[in-house]
C-alpha cells in the first residue's frame, strides 16, 4: 500500500492515558516463567468469555504475551480454565 494511506493516526486522549499504564505486569513482577497452574493470574488476562486478551489490552510485552498465551492454553488442556465461557452464571 502507498505510505500516505496510513497517515491518519488517532491522537491519544487524556482518557486513554488514565486507563492503564503500559507496562508489562510480568516484567514488573520479574516473572521469568508463567505457571499454567497459576489460574488466578491467567484469568486476569482472559475476557469474561474465556478468550485470551490482546496485547494492546493486557499491556504485556511480546515475550510475556506469548508465554502467557501458551500458559493459558496449557491450563485449558489441564481443565483448569475453560475453552469457552459457561452459560448463565
Ligand atoms: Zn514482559
Amino acid at each position: 500500500m502507498p505510505p500516505t494511506s496510513r497517515k491518519k493516526r488517532r491522537r491519544p486522549s487524556a482518557a486513554d492515558a488514565r486507563r492503564r499504564p503500559k507496562v508489562c505486569q510480568f516484567c514488573k513482577d520479574k516473572t521469568d516463567y508463567i505457571d499454567y497452574k497459576d489460574v488466578a493470574v491467567l484469568r486476569k488476562f482472559m475476557s469474561d468469555r474465556g478468550k485470551i486478551r490482546a496485547r494492546r489490552v493486557t499491556g504485556a510485552c511480546p515475550k510475556h504475551q506469548r508465554e502467557m498465551a501458551i500458559a493459558i492454553k496449557n491450563a485449558r488442556e489441564m481443565a483448569l480454565l475453560p475453552y469457552i465461557a459457561q452459560r448463565g452464571q
